[in-house]
């Protein structure tokens, strides 16, 4: 007997074209997708997630008219996502209204927009509308700052003095902690944040985060937003989905396959972060000094006025060739949940802090920008599996938080808190834990059409 295909509604997804929030949003599809929904991923010309076969079930669509890889080069980041934001509307809506005069009895359950991609919500609000973020924190910090009275902000954030101490009502945030600049200038920060934090209109918040981690802004966000607050993450590990926009080199796997068990400090700063030469040689020589093996990752453009590691010394490269390793790009994932990888540098993005707790790895923090810092802060001083280096990088610093975090007892200490934090993340997600009810709850008010 021929089966009767049953339609599935769909939902479009609009991320913001950068690896670290493609990879959250591409996790969500898949989870949703697992749901019965169908899924339209609508992007832009820049930095455009291919249809591999992760993703064959997917229907990709590209705005035409929006920014490209040159237009990000000429106006740098912050402008680049303002002007995405003006340029993208009007074909948005277009393409909107394509999808819906295609054929079929299949509707749009909704429009899932990364927070940064505001001009989604004018063009759809026909459609429920929730919104992704990323780390509740960062969005309570965020939604605090985009209220606040930017002109006594801005002389408070200039005073050494102010500095350090615990920005009312976000402890234990410092005002140093704050994601404050990213890409840009302050004022231009601020302006992001009072389009992005659009909670009037969205009508639900997505949160790539569970209970047990963010517990008190989680709270905070379902106080103050007068809409549903979904906390269902971590999505890589209830829906895995690479979704990698660069190549990833495999050799490193097989290079950890010959390390001890937890002796390898893995090292990576994430898809922006740009350092200094000075740092680079600081963390070279306190690398060396530490006597660790180490997996560095060096992204290609990562290290200002350099191609990629040229600027190393020879005598470096001779120790990297004993007991290290260096890639342009790595499968993190597949390299964090190795039984060599005892640690991570990390610069603290949300999805490499997650997906290091999810592997009960326990971290050097080094945050560069945004939201890395308020991330870098919890680690040390929430979540307590972590260690962060503040201010001056030198060897002498480095060679010490490389001892204390894969030698120290304090390292070990570090693990077991970490690996306690694995636990309750992966029961979170398992059937009836907090992060999975919560999936369960927005997948129902979808198809009952509840917003
Ligand atoms: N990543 C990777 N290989 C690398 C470095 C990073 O696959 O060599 C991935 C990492 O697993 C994470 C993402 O890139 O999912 C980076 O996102 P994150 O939020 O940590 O930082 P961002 O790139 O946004 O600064």
């Amino acid at each position: 007997m021929e089966e009767k295909q049953v339609k599935r509604r769909r939902i479009v997804l609009v991320p913001v074209p950068a690896q670290g929030h493609v990879t959250p949003i591409m996790q969500l599809g898949k989870a949703l997708h697992l749901k019965g929904f169908s899924i339209i991923v609508v992007q832009t010309q820049y930095n455009r997630v291919s249809s591999s076969k992760d993703f064959s079930d997917f229907h990709f669509l590209t705005i035409p008219g929006s920014l490209t890889d040159s237009d990000l080069k000429n106006l740098g980041a912050l402008p680049f996502m303002l002007k995405l934001n003006q340029v993208c509307e009007a074909s948005f809506k277009h393409c909107l209204s394509q999808l819906l005069q295609e054929q079929g009895d299949d509707d749009i359950a909704c429009v899932i927009y990364d927070e940064y991609m505001y001009f989604s919500q004018s063009a759809a609000m026909e459609f429920q509308l929730p919104s992704t973020a990323l780390s509740a924190t960062a969005f309570v910090c965020r939604s605090v700052l985009s209220k606040v009275n930017a002109e006594s902000f801005l002389i408070d954030m200039k005073d050494p003095e102010t500095q350090d101490k615990v920005f009312p009502g976000l402890d234990p945030l410092r005002y140093k902690d704050l994601p404050t600049s990213a890409f840009g200038p302050l004022e231009s920060i601020l302006k992001l944040y009072s389009n992005a934090v659009n909670i009037r209109t969205a009508s639900a918040v997505i949160i790539n985060s569970a209970s047990c981690l963010e517990s008190s802004s989680l709270a905070w966000l379902q106080r103050e937003l007068q809409v549903p607050v979904y906390p269902l993450g971590p999505l890589h590990i209830a829906a895995s989905a690479p979704s990698s926009l660069i190549e990833e080199d495999r050799s490193c796997i097989e290079w950890l396959d010959k390390q001890k068990p937890s002796s390898v400090l893995y090292i990576s700063l994430g898809s922006l972060a740009l350092m200094q030469i000075k740092d680079m040689l600081e963390m070279a020589w306190g690398l060396s000094n530490s006597n660790q093996p180490f997996l560095w990752v060096i992204r290609p453009g990562s290290v200002a006025g350099s191609e990629w590691r040229e600027s190393l010394p020879e005598e470096f490269n001779k120790l990297v060739s004993e007991r290290g390793y260096i890639v342009k790009w790595a499968p993190q994932m597949e390299g964090l949940s190795h039984p060599a990888v005892g640690g991570f540098w990390s610069h603290c993005g949300w999805n490499s802090t997650l997906e290091s707790i999810g592997e009960g790895v326990p971290m050097i923090c080094r945050p560069f920008t945004g939201d890395q810092r308020v991330n870098a802060r919890y680690l040390e001083s929430v979540w307590r599996s972590g260690v962060q280096l503040e201010g001056e990088l030198d060897k002498g610093t480095v060679e010490s938080s490389v001892k204390r975090l894969t030698v120290d007892e304090e390292g070990a200490d570090m693990r077991k808190r970490a690996i306690d934090l694995k636990e309750k993340l992966e029961a979170s997600v398992r059937s009836g834990g907090s992060s999975s009810s919560s999936l369960e709850d927005f997948v129902n008010s979808l198809k009952m059409k509840n917003f």
